[in-house]
């Protein structure tokens, strides 16, 4: 990518679940997810629109391995809406692990998209839940706001990152993934599979160094 990309009034930093569970010592812990922290601290600074996501789910969330007796988190069940991947227990409402890090600081955030609250679907996108069509109603927002370039960062790269760059481009919105601000969970080649699909999509892929 050239460098220094100029960030305008019609950009959005989208910042993808920087919550305790999905941080070193978390319930599903991204490797070294906590790594990302001063570097999203950095860009939000330059954006000045910045909208943060929460992994937000009750209790017997469906995508629980511990709701499905007899199976265990990483396996692959199928439900209403296609293959789920189930986990371990995260971002329980209201529990310490769905708070958002403790070293996150974006005071100027203008929005806090909650998803997966709805007990029997999944949402790994900030825009649709798993089953593709039940909106959370972010693309509103962004055109209501004129916005119309999303960046993102966040944990993890190759799940809600992918699926929330993947809505974003299907919903006409140009996107931009900032890598080096992003870690994977890397599951069943889940990393190489979005590296793939955001080439395919022809989305612009950049570190923070690119962002002027
Ligand atoms: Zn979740």
């Amino acid at each position: 990518m050239a460098n220094g990309i100029a960030v305008g009034d019609d950009d959005l930093l989208l910042v993808v679940d920087i919550q305790n569970d999905f941080c070193p010592g978390g319930r599903l812990a991204v490797p070294r997810g906590d790594e990302v922290m001063p570097l999203v601290n950095r860009l939000a600074t330059i954006f000045p629109h910045v909208a943060l996501t929460q992994d937000w789910h009750p209790a017997g969330h469906l995508s629980f391995a511990s709701s499905h007796p007899g199976r265990n988190p990483f396996e692959t069940i199928t439900v209403s809406y296609g293959p789920q991947i189930l986990w371990p227990d995260h971002c329980v409402q209201g529990t310490p692990g769905a708070e958002f890090h403790p070293a996150l600081n974006i005071p100027h955030a203008g929005l806090v998209v909650r998803k997966g609250f709805r007990r029997a679907i999944d949402s790994y996108s900030a825009f649709f839940e798993n089953d593709r069509r039940t909106p959370t109603g972010l693309a509103g927002y962004l055109r209501e706001r004129g916005l119309k370039r999303v960046f993102l960062a966040g944990l993890a790269f190759d799940f809600c990152v992918r699926y929330s760059a993947e809505d974003a481009h299907g919903q006409g919105f140009a996107v931009v993934v900032i890598e080096d601000a992003c870690r994977a969970i890397d599951v069943e080649g889940s990393l190489q599979a979005t590296r793939q699909s955001l080439a395919a999509l022809g989305t612009a892929v950049i570190t923070v160094n690119d962002v002027a």
